[in-house]
């Protein structure tokens, strides 16, 4: 199965695609931790990417279309969940094409909706581990006792004015893709309010859903 999992900054799609992969083994490909992987690498790319992180921009899509194909081919096409990508319409539509060439197009677009103060506080308790990039919140989710408290950092671009323009690049550049895969019958719309366990039950479901009326 070809999945997108997509929404606002701290809707939980991480969290979502990292159960996608344990267990429904989706491979969970992200854009953000490939490219904070480059940057703390210091590769060439993370060298670009890093001023358009830091200010909470989107960095350019030629850049991040080559690190998501080929992070896409390396799955051997199949059986994935993309985290973060697309974020644009340019994104949206090489995607599309990729898909295409390879005879292999994305299954569902799964949407989580929340609301704008849930997202907020998301943020603003989202705490990573410094070397393995495990993703905690220090209330829903928090992380294990026995990890070294100093190894337990919030990122950069989750502090609030960062995020605030992280939110309003969504809504002028992401939101747009709603409409794009709805008008392509892929949009799947899931409440992102509550807890992990229960939005993952809702996903699931839906997946089955969408499987047993495509079958
Ligand atoms: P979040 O999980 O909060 O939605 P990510 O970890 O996915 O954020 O992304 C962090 C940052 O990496 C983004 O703010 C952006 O600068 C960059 N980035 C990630 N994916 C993309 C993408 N598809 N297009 C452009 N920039 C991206
Ligand atoms: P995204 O990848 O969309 O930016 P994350 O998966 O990183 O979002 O989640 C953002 C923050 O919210 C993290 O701290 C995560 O632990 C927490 N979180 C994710 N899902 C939920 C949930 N259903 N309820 C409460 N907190 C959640």
């Amino acid at each position: 199965m070809r999945l997108i999992i997509f929404g606002p900054p701290g809707a939980g799609k991480g969290t979502q695609a990292s159960l996608l992969e344990t267990r429904r083994g989706l491979v969970q490909i992200s854009t953000g931790d490939i490219i904070r992987e480059a940057m703390k690498n210091e590769t060439p790319v993370g060298k670009e990417a890093k001023a358009y992180v830091e200010k909470g921009e989107l960095v350019p899509d030629t850049v991040v279309r080559k690190l998501a194909e080929n992070a896409i081919a390396d799955e051997d096409y199949d059986d994935y969940v993309l985290d973060g990508y697309p974020r644009t319409t340019q994104q949206a539509e090489w995607l599309t094409e990729f898909c295409e060439e390879n005879d292999t197009p994305i299954d569902a677009v799964l949407s989580l909706s929340v609301p704008d103060e849930v997202i907020v506080e998301r943020l603003s308790r989202r705490r990573v581990h410094a070397e393995t990039g495990e993703t905690y919140h220090l209330d829903h989710d928090p992380p294990p006792a026995d990890i070294d408290p100093d190894l337990i950092v919030q990122r950069d671009d989750d502090q609030p004015e960062t995020v605030r323009n992280r939110l309003a690049v969504y809504r002028d550049e992401t939101e747009p893709l709603e409409e794009y895969y709805e008008s392509r019958d892929l949009l799947l719309t899931v409440n992102g309010e509550g807890d992990i366990e229960d939005v993952y039950e809702r996903i699931d479901s839906v997946l089955d859903e969408r499987v047993a009326t495509r079958a």
